[in-house]
């Protein structure tokens, strides 16, 4: 299957971010740096990049620039709660994430096609998402590899959406500058220069041969991305390798009966995506969170991993039936984790053992034939169309 890789950004991340905060902000050169003046400028609003100004530049000479500008201290612990927001907005389209930054992630959209729409409905959908979420716009490049996608997610910014199609691929690249390939440094670009190279075209003007001579490992990445090749895969980082869904409920409640229907539903949705992408995971883990904030978290290890919404449901449901509800609940979720990357089965003959006598939940041929049947509607019509027969009738509200 061709690949369908999108690289998401968020546009002036930490400058937004004050300027959500700070609404009056809006509109305003904002330059986040630390260190009072000693600083340098980690990140500068549209509107101060208008003067010159840029990240990695000493505060001092952006205030020679920019002497109006709004100077704001970095706001970490705020920073990583809407990154980690994003994220799981993310999560939510595909489970194949790999976070590059705290404001940048690789997605791997291979086959979420049929779930999402074309990958531009796909990014667009993303990008509302997280507007809606964090009210703030991102930009997105998709492309057939990592390095053109995150090219093509700098083209259009800010709120850009961009993408680059396999068929275009060499027609992009003839004209692409070699400075903006990920990895090419100033130094490589003015031994470049000293050739005459400054774009892929030139690049492929000289044989392989003759870039792995001149500059060994460095000369045959160089070659390779100018012929549009990539085969860096989009890795999720350990601890993004989990899925999870949780809501906020309109109404407190103590109703077990209520919850449960709010974790099939989560189940249906959570399998529905590791099913879709051929991953499996081991552990369940229920989220409740009280009326007071409260939270409390519940995790059972399966001896095998899976992906069949009646099993991660009843591993849940079994969790929350061992909790004495001690207050109203006001969120309830669950989360899939611990994956073998393969999709295979991974059988654990030690866990087989230990597990065999303890009533272990494990997924019948006819639950999965449910799930085979579900995905395959639901690809076809999307997923309004059908739901399981304990959820009917059963909405939001
Ligand atoms: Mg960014």
């Amino acid at each position: 299957m061709k690949r369908c890789i999108m690289h998401l950004d968020m546009d002036a991340f930490f400058a937004s971010v004050e300027q959500l905060d700070h609404p009056e902000w809006k509109g305003k050169p904002v330059i986040v740096g630390g260190s009072g003046d000693r600083g340098v400028v980690c990140a500068a609003s549209y509107e101060a990049r208008k003067f010159g100004v840029h990240s990695a530049m000493p505060i001092v000479q952006a205030r020679k620039l920019c002497p109006n500008g709004i100077y704001a201290d970095i706001s970490r612990g705020r920073y990583v709660e809407i990154s980690r927001k994003v994220m799981s907005v993310l999560y939510s389209y595909s489970p194949v994430i790999e976070q590059a930054s705290i404001d940048e992630a690789f997605i791997d959209a291979t086959g979420a096609g049929h779930l999402f729409g074309s990958p531009l409905e796909m990014a667009q959908g993303m990008k509302q998402k997280i507007f809606d979420t964090v009210g703030l716009t991102c930009s997105i490049g998709i492309a057939p590899v990592k390095f053109l996608a995150k090219i093509a997610s700098d083209y259009n910014k800010p709120n850009g959406l961009f993408a680059i199609y396999e068929e275009d691929v060499s027609t992009f690249l003839q004209e692409l500058p070699v400075r903006k390939i990920p990895g090419v440094g100033k130094k490589f670009v003015e031994k470049l220069d000293e050739l005459g190279v400054s774009t892929c075209g030139h690049v492929l003007e000289y044989s392989l041969e003759f870039w792995e001579r001149r500059f060994g490992k460095s000369g045959i990445a160089l070659w390779e991305r100018a012929n549009g090749i990539d085969e860096r895969a989009v890795e999720p980082s350990i601890e993004a390798k989990s899925e999870s869904a949780e809501t906020t409920l309109h109404k407190d409640t103590l109703d077990k009966v209520l919850l449960k229907k709010w974790l099939m539903r989560h189940a249906d949705r959570v399998g529905q995506n590791q099913r879709k992408h051929g991953l499996k995971g081991r552990t369940i883990t229920l989220k409740v969170k009280y009326s007071d904030f409260q939270s409390l978290t519940r995790s059972k290890t399966l001896p095998d991993p899976t992906n069949t919404t009646d099993v991660i449901y009843q591993v849940a449901a079994d969790l929350l039936d061992a909790i004495d509800l001690v207050k109203p609940v006001r969120l309830i979720g669950l989360g899939l984790s611990n994956y073998n990357n393969t999709g295979l089965e991974q059988l654990n003959m030690l866990d087989h053992m230990q597990h065999r006598c303890t009533g272990v939940v494990r997924a019948t041929k006819k639950q999965q034939q449910i799930d085979e049947a579900l995905d395959a509607v639901r690809n076809k019509f999307g997923n309004k169309v059908i739901c399981r027969g304990s959820l009917f009738g059963f909405t939001d509200e």
